[in-house]
């Protein structure tokens, strides 16, 4: 199952790059393998994938322990400032920033533990109460501040859009999550940091895609719907 979802997956991403125009490498898959068992991420290895997407500190610490190191680690989901220092020097890249609080910590963190840290802003476009995120408004002057400290790279933007039944409803998200992206871009004329925009996951990946995006976070879609009761 796992062989052809994966397979599935890949020639939809394909044919959404081929629909913008853009190239296959463009687009950075991240498999979300959270609530999933070792033995299913270990299947995934074996079929070559290498990026994996976690939202629990708890379940990195052991999926990192149990699995080959040559796996990158992507933190996708809330991050406590209390946790940042489980995971500071294993993860590859936190898409979850959604507060300067939680930059400053990442920050002690990564210079106590010798690394620097690279990280995305978790915007919260649709302004959706239930979501973490900054506001479209807050994401600039929280960028210039975290520019200032020297163990993070602020690498790009992330958003996690609504859950619709029609995935064209999220077009316009990823389209201002795209200008945001832009605008920060320009403000950094003289390098290339900044370089990611992490949107879109099963449900909407190629809309996402076609507006843009450079990663892709998919779960459902790879490893099959997640059972929360076990
Ligand atoms: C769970 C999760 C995903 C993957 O969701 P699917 O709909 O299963 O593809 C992507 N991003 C974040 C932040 C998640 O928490």
């Amino acid at each position: 199952m796992l062989k052809e979802n994966l397979e599935s997956v890949e020639s939809k991403i394909q044919a959404a790059c081929d629909r913008a125009g853009r190239k296959r490498e463009e687009v950075t898959l991240i498999a979300v393998s959270k609530t999933k068992p070792v033995s299913m991420l270990k299947e995934a290895y074996d079929l070559g994938v290498r990026i994996f997407g976690e939202n629990k500190v708890q379940e990195i610490r052991d999926k990192y322990e149990a699995l080959p190191k040559d796996i990158e680690w992507h933190m996708i989901g809330h991050l406590q400032t209390n946790k940042v220092k489980y995971i500071v020097d294993k993860v590859k890249l936190i898409h979850s920033v959604d507060s300067l609080k939680l930059a400053e910590t990442i920050e002690k963190e990564a210079e106590k533990h010798n690394c620097i840290s690279d990280i995305l802003l978790e915007v919260n476009v649709a302004e959706e109460e239930s979501k973490f995120g900054l506001k479209t408004d807050e994401v600039l002057p929280v960028y210039e501040k975290i520019l200032q400290y020297s163990h993070i790279n602020v690498r790009g933007l992330m958003t996690i859009a609504p859950f619709v039944d029609n995935p064209e409803k999220n077009r316009t998200i990823f389209a201002d999550l795209h200008k945001l992206y832009v605008d920060i871009k320009e403000k950094n004329i003289d390098n290339d940091t900044v370089s990611i925009l992490s949107m879109g996951m099963t449900n909407d990946y190629e809309v996402a895609i076609e507006e843009g995006a450079t990663m892709v976070r998919i779960g459902t879609g790879i490893f099959g719907a997640r059972d929360y009761s076990v």
